[in-house]
């Protein structure tokens, strides 16, 4: 099981430390998506030396490939990833919501079409813990239903509800398999309904669970609706526990989302905008493709002492690029995770000292009023 020790708090935010049966981490973390059972790109042993200490895996990729049973035949998660750190993996909810296509849905399961072969699955509270128990991860979730962001009171009402049932369902399933070393996460719902949210977040802390996530935002609502959304999750949810903002991982996000007391993060951001030629930094954006960087021998970063900025110049790294190399995509994603690792530092040590509402506004101003935020992408 795991337990959070918090060490440090500043306003609402808090700079702790997450025990797990893979080691401790200090939160506030971010946690890089290995979608299929690898985090794109890089070998644990980058994702290590970038500063990832705990990394996230998708339920509803690896039940329709390889499989819960295959495996756990292979020694689970971390024997597959080759990553004795923690791992966390979702529910899959999130992703049957997304990605798949839906064909009925009521309060017993879900009934979805695979995206890979197209043949019928079919998702229930015992099952989501069934083959999370197979996967192995530190920190499993709860299903859920994740309605869109532009979705209607009634339907976000109804998602609260069933996700409710579904919380109580799931956490049944996971006391009945005995004695687990897994911390099971209820997920909080209500959109940006205040009122939603409230009763979401009171049904699943009267279930006494290890952790909470809040679901269900940056799916589309804005930054102002996501942060007012948030600005009651300290009250609604106990101080022991870890509390998880899941997908959620602009920068300016999440300084907003430690400022109210949010703990875990997980996001496709730094790995998925390394593909896509994009290098976080504290100047902002840089978008590796722009003509302005080739001959330019500089690193990514100046400040940063990672393999690629200590090794090869936006030149280079563009050149391989309009190369498409497979290198550029590792470096950039080695860059960026090590970029994500040190935020997560800075903001850690600037709680310790209390100074985290002026060090956010400096860096969310030095970060987003820069000449080189390109066209946002996301
Ligand atoms: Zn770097």
């Amino acid at each position: 099981m795991i337990s959070l020790e918090v060490q440090h708090t500043d306003g609402k935010a808090r700079a702790g430390v997450l025990s797990t049966p893979h080691g401790r981490v200090q939160t506030p973390i971010f946690m890089p998506v290995g979608t299929a059972g690898a985090v794109k790109g890089v070998t644990p042993e980058q994702l290590t030396s970038s500063g990832s200490r705990m990394i996230l895996a998708n339920t509803y990729h690896m039940m329709l490939r390889p499989g819960g049973r295959t495996v756990e035949e292979l020694g689970g998660l971390h024997a597959m990833m080759g990553w004795d750190g923690p791992i966390l993996t979702d529910s899959g909810g999130f992703q049957v919501f997304s990605l798949a296509h839906l064909r009925q849905i009521d309060d017993e399961k879900v009934v979805f079409q695979s995206h890979v072969d197209g043949s019928l699955e079919e998702l229930t509270p015992g099952r989501c813990m069934e083959i999370q128990r197979q996967l192995g991860a530190d920190v499993i979730m709860q299903l859920d239903e994740c309605p869109p962001g532009d979705a209607t009171l009634e339907h976000v009402a109804r998602a609260v509800d069933r996700s409710i049932l579904w919380a109580k369902e799931c956490k049944r399933a996971w006391l009945a398999g005995g004695e687990s070393v897994q911390s099971l996460f209820g997920i909080q719902q209500g959109g940006v309904f205040a009122d939603l949210r409230a009763r979401s977040a009171e049904a699943l802390v009267e279930l006494n669970l290890p952790g909470y996530a809040i679901g269900g935002l940056s799916v589309g609502e804005g930054h102002e609706a996501m942060v007012l959304a948030l600005d009651a999750a300290d009250s609604q949810f106990p101080a022991d526990r870890p509390r998880y903002l899941m997908g959620v991982g602009e920068p300016r996000d999440i300084l907003a989302a430690v400022q109210r007391g949010i703990d875990m993060f997980d996001c496709v951001l730094p790995t998925r905008n390394a593909r896509n030629a994009f290098a976080f930094t504290w100047g902002g954006r840089l978008r590796l493709r722009n003509a302005q960087w080739t001959a330019d021998p500089a690193p990514l970063d100046e400040n940063c002492s990672c393999y690629a900025c200590s090794n090869f110049s936006r030149g280079t790294i563009r050149h391989l690029f309009m190369a498409k190399e497979m290198l550029a995509a590792t470096l950039l994603t080695i860059h960026n995770l090590h970029f994500f690792a040190e935020f997560m530092a800075a903001i850690r040590s600037s709680i310790a000292s209390g100074t985290l509402e002026s060090d956010a506004k400096q860096w969310v101003s030095q970060m987003y009023a820069s000449r080189r935020i390109p066209g946002d992408e996301k």
